[in-house]
C-alpha cells in the first residue's frame, strides 16, 4: 500500500478526551473516528487490526471444534419475552420500533436467537454436543462509553453458544472454549489470566474471566503470581481428548475477579510474595448456566430413554474490538504503538527518505514490489513528508519493522531496518533487505 494513496488522517495533537493510552493512540493514529457516545467508525488503519484480530479469534474457535455462523443484528422483542429477559435487560438494551409498531432490538447478546435457532433443528441426543459461534456487532446502551472502543457501545463480540446432553458433556464444551480462549490471547501477545467469575444465580463452578492485567483495567482483580506465565496450551492440542489436565492446572492457583474475591482464600492459598491485587480488562467471559434459557424457551431433545429433557447449554464471549485497546496498552510507548507481528496492520513500512530524487525513489520502488511479490503486508511512505516526521509517522502507527532508504545509505548499498520492539536498528546490504524481513 502507498501511503500516498491511503487514508490515513493523524491528530498532532494529543485529544483532550482520551484518558488512557490506547485510545489516545487510536485517535491520533487515525485508526477510529467518533461517531457519537461510543460509536466509531473503523479508519482503514484500525480495520485492517481488527480483521487480524477477528481472524485469529475465528481460527482457534474452528480449531477448538466450533462452527461458525452469522446471526443477524436486530432481534424480535417477542423472543426475549420468552426467556424474561426483555424486560429484565433494562436500559443497556437499545430497543427500537419498526413501520408496523413490532418491538424490536439492536441485540446486545444472542443467547435467546440462538436457543430458538436450535430447537427448531435438533431433537435428539444422538445430535448432540452442538457448538456454534459467531462474530458480530452488539450494541449495549452502556451508561458511562469511554475509553474508546475498550468500552463502546457498538462494539464487536464473538459469542459461542454450546449444547449438551449433561453437565458431564457440558462441562467438556467449556474445556474447549477454556484452552481455545488461552490460545487465542496468547497469539495476539496478550497474557490473559482465567479469573473465577460471578455464576449468577444457578452457582457453579464454570465461569471464567479472562483478564488482561492493566493499570487502566476497569475490574479490580486478585491472583497468584505465578499464573502470569503459565504455559499456554499447544496448537497440537487435541480438543476430543481429556483437556481437564489444563483447567485444573490454571485453576490451581488463586485467581478471582473482586465479586468472587475471597480475602481468606488468597491468603492462605498464595504465599505473600506471589499475591497480586492488581487492575484488569476484561476480555473474554465463559460461562455454563444448564437449563436457563433451554427450560424457558423448550429447547428440549429426546433423552437416551426417550424422554424430553432440556439441553445444558453455556456462552462464551470474546470482546474482538475491545481486544485493540488492550493489545495496545500491553504493547506502546511513548511514541506510540508497538503491535505483535501477529495483529499489525501492516508488517513493514518502507520509508523513503528523501523523496524526488531518482535514486531513492527507484530503489525504494524496487523493494516495494519485491516485498509485495513475497507477500509481505507493506505500508510505502511515498509522501514528499520530511524525514524526521515521516520516522515520527511509522513509530506512531507501530509497524513491527520499518526500512529506511535514505542517500547515504543507498552510497553503501545499505538500507536501515529498524525493530520497533526494541528500537534494535541495523544494516543491511540492498540485494537482502527483502529476504531479511519475509
Ligand atoms: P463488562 O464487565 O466490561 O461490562 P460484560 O461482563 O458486560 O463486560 P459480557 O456480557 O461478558 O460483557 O460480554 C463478553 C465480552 O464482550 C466481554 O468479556 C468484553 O470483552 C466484551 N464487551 C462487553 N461489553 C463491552 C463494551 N461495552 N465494549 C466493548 N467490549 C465489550
Ligand atoms: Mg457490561
Ligand atoms: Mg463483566
Ligand atoms: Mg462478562
Amino acid at each position: 500500500m502507498r501511503l500516498s494513496r491511503y487514508y490515513l488522517p493523524l491528530l498532532k495533537e494529543t485529544p483532550a478526551e482520551a484518558q488512557i493510552a490506547s485510545h489516545r493512540l487510536m485517535l491520533r493514529a487515525g485508526m477510529i473516528r467518533q461517531e457519537g457516545a461510543g460509536i466509531y467508525a473503523w479508519l482503514p488503519l484500525g480495520f485492517r487490526v481488527l480483521k487480524k484480530i477477528e481472524q485469529i479469534v475465528r481460527e482457534e474457535q474452528d480449531r477448538a471444534g466450533a462452527v461458525e455462523m452469522l446471526m443477524p443484528t436486530i432481534q424480535s422483542a417477542d423472543l426475549w419475552r420468552e426467556s424474561g429477559r426483555y424486560d429484565a435487560y433494562g436500559k443497556e438494551m437499545l430497543r427500537i420500533t419498526d413501520r408496523a409498531d413490532r418491538e424490536m432490538l439492536y441485540g446486545p447478546t444472542n443467547e435467546e436467537m440462538i436457543t430458538e435457532i436450535f430447537r427448531a433443528g435438533v431433537r435428539s441426543y444422538k445430535d448432540l454436543p452442538k457448538l456454534l459461534y459467531h462474530i458480530q456487532w452488539k450494541f449495549r446502551d452502556e451508561i458511562r462509553p469511554r475509553f474508546g472502543i475498550m468500552r463502546g457501545r457498538e462494539f464487536l463480540m464473538k459469542d459461542a453458544y454450546s449444547f449438551d446432553i449433561d453437565e458431564t458433556a457440558a462441562r467438556k464444551s467449556y474445556n474447549k472454549m477454556f484452552v481455545s480462549y488461552l490460545r487465542t490471547f496468547s497469539r495476539m501477545g496478550l497474557k490473559a489470566i482465567p479469573m473465577r467469575a460471578e455464576t449468577g444465580p444457578i452457582g457453579g463452578d464454570l465461569s471464567h474471566e479472562f483478564i488482561i492485567l492493566a493499570e487502566t483495567g476497569e475490574s479490580a482483580v486478585f491472583c497468584d503470581q505465578g499464573l502470569i506465565n503459565m504455559a499456554v496450551p499447544p496448537k497440537t492440542t487435541d480438543f476430543e481428548g481429556d483437556l481437564q489436565p489444563v483447567i485444573d492446572q490454571f485453576t490451581s492457583l488463586y485467581a478471582a475477579t473482586d465479586e468472587m474475591h475471597d480475602e481468606g482464600e488468597f491468603n492462605s492459598r498464595v504465599k505473600e510474595g506471589d499475591r497480586l491485587s492488581a487492575r484488569g480488562i476484561e476480555v473474554g467471559h465463559i460461562f455454563f448456566f444448564g437449563e436457563k434459557y433451554s427450560k424457558p424457551m423448550k429447547a428440549v431433545v429426546a433423552g437416551p430413554d426417550g424422554g424430553e429433557v432440556p439441553v445444558q447449554m453455556g456462552s462464551y464471549g470474546v470482546g474482538v474490538s475491545r481486544l485493540l485497546g488492550a493489545i495496545i496498552e500491553a504493547h506502546h510507548d511513548e511514541a506510540g504503538c508497538k503491535w505483535p507481528t501477529s495483529v499489525a496492520p501492516f508488517h513493514v513500512g518502507l520509508i523513503n527518505m528523501r523523496s524526488g530524487d531518482g535514486p531513492c525513489e527507484a530503489v525504494c520502488e524496487k523493494i516495494y514490489a519485491a516485498l509485495e511479490a513475497a507477500g509481505v503486508e507493506v505500508l510505502y511512505d511515498d509522501t514528499p513528508a520530511r524525514g524526521g516526521e515521516k520516522f515520527a509517522r511509522m513509530d506512531l502507527i507501530g509497524l513491527p519493522y520499518q526500512i529506511t532508504i535514505g542517500p547515504r545509505g543507498l552510497e553503501a548499498g545499505e538500507a536501515e531496518v529498524k525493530s520497533r520492539a526494541d528500537g534494535q536498528k541495523s544494516s543491511i546490504a540492498l540485494e537482502s533487505v527483502v529476504a531479511d524481513i519475509a
